[in-house]
């Protein structure tokens, strides 16, 4: 059995690895420019099941329009909804601008300093609340995000776990995770474990041969995980329908395309907007645009989008929404659903932005 302080030493011998690998590889991304706890905090929250080259892109706009968390509680929710468009599953977004609106009505706009009073605002959980404690304050707790939990899990030979077990799983690893992180630089030491989670402790291929903390590694390589569930499939479609030439804003004429919001009461990206959906999903293929697959949660949606004439919309769309003719330049500003977005792109109608247009939804 280990002794204590060989323990200890080990646990030293890890940081000082992981820190001096994370000072020389860690990516220059524009989010760590900063120690603002509310920069931190929108940038955890657009990071969550999202990649990084989607969420540079989105996080600049966010920011240049909500510079500071009092400007952002002041934003509309449709306003906060539209530069939030392309990042998917936006109840983050409605939960962020909530959360900033408490803070800016009881606590003067300030984000609490500590994880335990972060943690009992409402929107922020126990990861995001140690990584602004940590990175903004240098509060010694640990991050377990999706990253850290493969890199520890592989550290210990831990087999990933799902059901009844996975909470008594879920606290070993915060243990494990409040053990390793480095007293002197608990901020450094969480991003460089998410860090090297993403890029090197990858979930398939793992690139154990330049890892720095390979020598505390047990697995070195791939551990087991709980089975995926079984994706499922639907197929849906909807109409692209445009009128050419109606005077804009500006004077000039311009395209307008026919967009739906969908009602407040659903449960799937509810007040957003989208292209009416069909009646009829069997698109004939001599009227067939495109085909578009796009998956949101355990779902591959089988999208098929067919042209629909003015006069035709009523007859072959089914109205559930408000709907708007709206000029495809105001179109690309609009909280657009993520497959209105890449549909819109796909058909040259809005500009191509291909780390947004592959986002999930
Ligand atoms: S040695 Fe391999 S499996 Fe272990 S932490 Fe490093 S990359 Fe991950």
């Amino acid at each position: 059995m280990e002794s204590r302080d060989s323990g200890a030493l080990r646990i030293s011998a890890l940081r000082r690895r992981l820190l001096d690998w994370y000072e020389r590889n860690r990516r220059d991304l524009p989010w760590r420019r900063s120690r603002d706890p509310y920069a931190i905090w929108v940038s955890e929250i657009m990071l969550q099941q999202t990649r990084v080259a989607v969420v540079i892109e989105r996080y600049r706009g966010f920011m240049e329009r909500f510079p500071t968390l009092v400007s952002l509680a002041l934003g509309s929710e449709e306003q906060v909804l539209a530069l939030w468009s392309g990042l998917g599953y936006y109840r983050r977004a409605r939960l962020l601008h909530k959360a900033a609106q408490f803070v800016a009505a009881q606590h003067r706009g300030n984000l609490p300093a500590t994880a335990a009073e972060l943690r009992a605002l409402p929107g922020i959980g126990g990861y995001t609340a140690a990584a602004i404690a940590s990175i903004a304050h240098g509060e010694v707790v640990a991050v377990v995000d999706g990253n850290v939990e493969r890199v520890l899990c592989r550290l210990e030979g831990w087999s990933g776990v799902k059901g009844r077990a996975a909470a008594a799983h879920r606290r070993s690893l915060e243990e494990l995770a409040n053990r390793l992180v480095s007293p002197d630089r608990p901020g450094d030491f969480n991003q460089a474990m998410m860090e090297l989670g993403a890029t090197v402790c990858t979930p398939r291929n793992p690139q154990c041969l330049v890892c720095p903390i390979a020598a505390h590694c047990t697995t070195r390589g791939e551990h087991k995980t709980p089975p995926r569930p079984a994706m499922l499939s639907r197929e849906v479609a909807h109409a692209l329908a445009i009128r050419s030439g109606r005077r804009g804003r500006a004077g000039k004429h311009e395209d307008q395309i026919l967009l739906e919001r969908r009602p407040a009461h659903v449960t799937v990206m509810p007040g957003l907007w989208q292209l009416p959906v069909l009646q009829d999903a069997a698109v004939p293929e001599s009227v067939l645009r495109m085909t578009v697959r796009h998956a949101i949660m355990q779902v591959n949606y089988y999208v098929r989008i067919r042209t629909v004439e003015e006069k035709e919309v009523d007859s072959l769309t089914e109205k559930a929404g408000q709907r708007r003719w709206v000029p495809l330049a105001e179109a690309g500003q609009m909280a657009l659903t993520g497959l209105t977005r890449k549909v819109l792109t796909r058909a040259h109608l809005l500009p191509v932005e291909p780390a947004i247009a592959q986002a999930a939804d």
